[in-house]
């Protein structure tokens, strides 16, 4: 049977963790071949050797890559195309939440800086070179990851994180009408609150769990793997009509008011 993604190749950025490694397997089950990209190189390798031991060798790379910085970005392009042949699909994944980012009078500016510099400008170098890759080969699918946090607020804040997720909306919105017709899609995911380290570390105690899990119509934290679902989605051509949506995997939660309990 052919897979989802059969002859597609995809680069997928914060695929030592979370989303970008369960998406980066399911990219591969479906017949994609895949840069795994990450910052923390070990773990990025830790996903090629799972994807190599589960599907057989040469599907999948580890590189480490920050992608706040443009260079390495555009190396991770190029080996995507030396090695596999072209680029079909962009997972701009990678972000952080950091444990000092809170309200407007007590973020510090580095923290500030350092969140955009990898949650904004990562996915805007992340597009760029992409869509200089999907000219050459006649077009593609670029998935954003963004947050429910981009559309509504919350009263625990995280003020540079929740900015930057707003931004990563309306960039990739406008990136979706401006390329349009070049057959290079762009959309947001707007997960909701995970089970994954990102919030499981900033969430670390009973109490603050709680809190948040009584705002989830579901009444749990989402897994990284419901999320790749629905990246796999966006990224084949079954989504061929849908570009500039904020697509939302989050258990119902920005579309709730009082939820069940
Ligand atoms: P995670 O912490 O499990 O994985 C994030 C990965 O990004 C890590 O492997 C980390 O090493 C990598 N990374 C961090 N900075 C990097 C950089 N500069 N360059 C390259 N890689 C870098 O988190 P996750 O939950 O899988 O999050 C993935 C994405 O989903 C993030 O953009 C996050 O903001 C978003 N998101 C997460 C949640 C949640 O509840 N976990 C909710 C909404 C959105």
């Amino acid at each position: 049977m052919p897979g989802r993604l059969s002859g597609k190749v995809a680069i997928v950025t914060g695929a030592a963790s979370g989303i970008g490694l369960e998406t980066s397997v399911l990219f591969v089950k479906e017949g994609a071949k895949v840069i795994c990209a990450d910052l923390n190189e070990e773990g990025a390798k830790k996903t090629a050797a799972r994807i190599a031991a589960t599907y057989g060798e040469g599907l999948a790379i580890a590189v480490k890559v920050d992608v706040s910085k443009e260079d390495q970005i555009k190396n991770v392009v190029d080996l995507a195309v030396e090695k596999f042949g072209k680029l079909s699909i962009m997972f701009n994944n990678a972000g952080v939440m950091h444990p000092e980012d809170d309200n407007a009078l007590t973020t510090e500016e580095r923290i500030w800086d350092l969140t955009m510099g990898i949650n904004v400008k990562g996915v805007w170098y992340g597009c760029k070179h992409a869509i200089i890759a999907m000219r050459k080969s006649g077009g593609g699918s670029i998935i954003n990851t963004a947050s429910f946090v981009a559309l509504m607020g919350a009263a625990t804040p995280q003020l540079a994180y929740t900015a930057s997720k707003g931004a990563v909306l309306a960039m990739t919105r406008e990136l979706a009408i401006v390329h349009a017709r070049e057959n290079i899609r762009f959309n947001s995911l707007c997960p909701g609150p995970l089970r994954t380290p990102l919030l499981m570390d900033f969430l670390n105690t009973e109490e603050k769990k709680t809190r948040r899990l009584v705002h989830v119509p579901q009444g749990r934290f989402g897994e990284a793997i419901e999320q790749a679902y629905g990246v796999l989605f966006l990224a084949s051509d079954e989504s061929s009509y849908v570009t500039g949506t904020d697509f939302r995997v989050d258990g119902g939660i920005a579309s709730a008011y009082v939820t069940p309990e």
